[in-house]
């Protein structure tokens, strides 16, 4: 506990530091997160300054979230120059609030032109600044914004925090329809779980493909995977231990509140959950952690795979985005209570999520699309691509009393017997767990299960804010006009839950049954980021960013043109360096086994001619007819990646990389690991899946 936060410059350190009436201002700015008054901004970068200098800081920086989904920073040094030839630390209100790097360098989708190379960043003060410092580099960082000098958006902050302020002006406008005068904020909360694997320092710098792709591109199936399911939740190992306890005493130091941490389902993958917090900070942290997760990896030898999937043929990783709604006087509005069918106010903003969720599935789909999470969406894993909504047996069973009219009942989950004498019974929950479910309802929150592992969690939430609040505000559109509120609230849920109960699922997701039943319920299948991407740029899309003036139309644009631009280069970047080690590791490893294995046969020939060689043989021809597939497989993807580098528009690029490229390349490393499985394990130049995944 002590320490906690300790380079964190928070409420306490804050009010230790500023003079009382600057530190209730500063503190009325947070919390009603409002703009920062320039007047005390001086005095507060001042306190900020000695208290980083205290801990050792030379440098600040603005910390920001540019579209690459990983943070940017330009750091300054604190000094300035004396004429007596000494430095004095400074650091004035003006660079606490505002910088100015250059944004020509960073992805912009064509916004702005690059010869309008200025862009700035502003404070964010709803996050607190934070000290970072490693051996011996101690910097203040200051998470800010990113805009261009025409004030277009260039970040994944900006639009997170407006679209955080529409669902607090709507759900209030909810809330105070029931009656509610207390609340003066509602805020969306986060708890984002993320997946992860380690895997030895020493391996990954043998294989270029985790080196420059993030996942191998190669490499057979070990004879052991995630089948014994004797990994998920399973004894921590030392090694892993020891990097959970260095890596958990970081975040702590940072106020990021590292909670739950356990082993997953496939072999060296492993997962750590926060406590949940405000959706700005909560972002900022998983940033944060991320970062964190990969330094203190390379420090203990380890190197960190934040891919959605490092390993063909076990399991990805994936980023359980927890998500809800609190009052700031700390109303959870998605707590049921124990009668959920009288709670009138929980059902509404469930109705509006599920409503949300159905109209915009599309919208939350694209959220999740990368390359990388297209080896888990739709493909043979969890979860699947078909967005739907697991609600659990009681709040299925009110949602259908709804759609028949008013709710009279809510199944209660009665008393658990194990039938051991000596355990005390203890409440059962009214509700199992659905693990299959894209978007779960878990108790108190959703759990939206899409998100991939190396995302900024931005995107989603961003998306699933705004599209809550459009239904909020359609929702308190229609109630503040009614004459009779219980009467109009009533019609309003029963039609909600008669029009969108197709996205209600309860079943397996996993099942071929539910594909095709969700095809019959009208459900959308998108399966691939080429096809999930246009999403972005609908009319709905446009609509209603720009209704909640999150994205206006060129802004969207441009993030869409970064995203279908990082997919093509994603695909290029592994096409690239599939080509380099079918060229000079694996081909190369064949050819010497192939003569090895020529060798053997004349020499043992020569020496006793009556010998049986047909074992030598059988394996040359067998490998001579790989190796001749794999050349083939070679020159066509060397072919398909060629002509995909000339396609002009960028989308139909993409759309050549998905349908051409990538089963490409998956031809290739069919062959490619069809020889690691005969050549000598001497001569094979890359560490394998059971080396990499088993050993520590
Ligand atoms: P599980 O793996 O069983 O789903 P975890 O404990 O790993 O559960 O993660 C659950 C996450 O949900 C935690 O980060 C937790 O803080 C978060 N959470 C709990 N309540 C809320 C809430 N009201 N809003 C957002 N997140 C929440
Ligand atoms: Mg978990």
């Amino acid at each position: 506990m002590d320490i906690y936060g300790m380079n964190v410059f928070n409420d306490v350190v804050m009010k230790e530091r500023l003079p009382k009436p600057i530190y209730k201002q500063l503190k009325k700015t947070i919390d009603e997160g409002l703009a920062l008054d320039p007047s005390i901004a001086d005095t507060v970068a001042n306190a900020m300054k000695d208290w980083a200098i205290e801990k050792g800081a030379t440098h600040f920086t603005h910390w920001f979230q540019p579209m690459t989904g990983v943070t940017a920073e330009k750091q300054e040094a604190f000094i300035n120059p004396q004429d007596n030839g000494k430095a004095l630390y400074e650091f004035s209100g003006k660079e606490l609030i505002k910088g100015e790097p250059d944004a020509s360098s960073f992805p912009s989708g064509g916004l702005p032109a690059t010869f309008e190379a200025r862009g700035y960043t502003a404070w964010d003060c709803t996050s607190p600044a934070f000290i970072r410092g490693y051996d011996g580099m101690t910097t203040l960082c200051i998470p800010t914004v990113f805009c261009s000098y025409t004030g277009e958006v260039l970040d994944k902050k900006t639009p997170l925090l407006k679209a955080m302020e529409a669902i607090n002006k709507q759900a209030l406008r909810v809330l105070k329809l029931f009656g509610n005068t207390t609340a003066a904020r509602v805020i969306s909360t986060i708890g984002p779980e993320q997946e992860y694997f380690l895997i030895d320092k020493d391996f990954y710098e043998k294989r270029i493909d985790l080196m420059l792709t993030g996942r191998t591109l190669f490499g057979a199936m070990p004879p052991k995977g995630q089948e014994m399911e004797d990994h998920y939740f399973g004894s921590i190992k030392e090694r892993i231990g020891g990097f959970m306890n260095e890596f958990n005493t970081e975040l702590w130091k940072l106020g990021i509140s590292a909670r739950t941490q356990h082993n997953e389902v496939a072999p060296a993958q492993y997962e750590i959950a926060p406590i949940f917090s405000t959706t700005n900070v909560g972002t900022d942290h998983n940033q944060l952690l991320m970062d964190t997760l990969k330094r203190v990896a390379s420090r203990r030898d380890f190197a960190c795979l934040l891919h959605e999937k490092p390993f063909a043929g076990v399991n990805g990783s994936g980023k359980h985005l927890n998500w809800s709604l609190a009052t700031n006087d700390g109303q959870n509005l998605l707590e049921p209570g124990s009668t959920p069918h009288e709670n009138a106010q929980f059902l509404t903003f469930l109705c509006a999520v599920i409503k949300a969720v159905d109209e915009y599935a599309n919208l939350l789909r694209v959220s999740c699309a990368n390359a990388g999470n297209d080896h888990r969406l739709g493909a043979n894993e969890a979860p699947p691509a078909i967005i739907s909504i697991f609600l659990g047996e009681q709040l299925a069973d009110i949602f259908e009393q709804l759609a028949n009219g008013g709710p009279k009942s809510s199944r209660q989950g009665g008393e658990m017997t194990i039938g051991v004498t000596t355990l005390p019974p203890f409440p059962k929950d009214a509700t199992d767990r659905n693990r299959t479910s894209p978007f779960a309802f878990t108790g108190n929150k959703f759990e939206f299960r899409m998100v991939g592992s190396s995302f900024s969690i931005s995107g989603p939430c961003i998306v699933l804010n705004t599209v809550v609040a459009e239904i909020l505000s359609q929702m308190a559109d229609r109630l503040e006009k009614a004459t009779d509120f219980k009467k109009e609230l009533q019609v309003m849920l029963k039609e909600i839950a008669n029009n969108h109960k197709r996205i209600v699922f309860n079943g397996n997701n996993y099942s071929q049954d539910w594909v095709e039943e969700a095809a019959k319920r009208g459900l959308p299948n998108i399966s691939s980021s080429v096809e999930a991407f246009p999403e972005l740029i609908s009319e709905a899309a446009e609509k209603v960013f720009a209704k909640h003036n999150i994205f206006n139309k060129t802004e969207l644009h441009s993030r869409y043109e970064i995203f279908v631009e990082q997919y093509c280069k994603t695909i290029n970047i592994e096409a690239m360096t599939m080509l380099n080690m079918a060229n000079r590791q694996i081909l190369p490893a064949a050819v010497k086994y192939s003569t090895e294995l020529a060798g053997s046969i004349s020499a043992v020939k020569s020496a006793v001619s009556s010998c049986d060689v047909s074992a030598q043989e059988k394996t040359l021809q067998e490998l001579s007819k790989m190796m001749s597939s794999f050349k083939s497989g070679i020159k066509a993807l060397e072919v398909h990646a060629g002509k995909a580098n000339d396609i002009e528009d960028q989308y139909e690029r993409s759309v050549y990389y998905h349908d051409y490229v990538v089963p490409a390349m998956q031809a290739l490393r069919k062959d490619g690991d069809g020889m690691e499985t005969i050549i000598d394990d001497l001569l094979w130049p890359l560490p394998t899946y059971a080396e990499m995944l088993f050993m520590l």
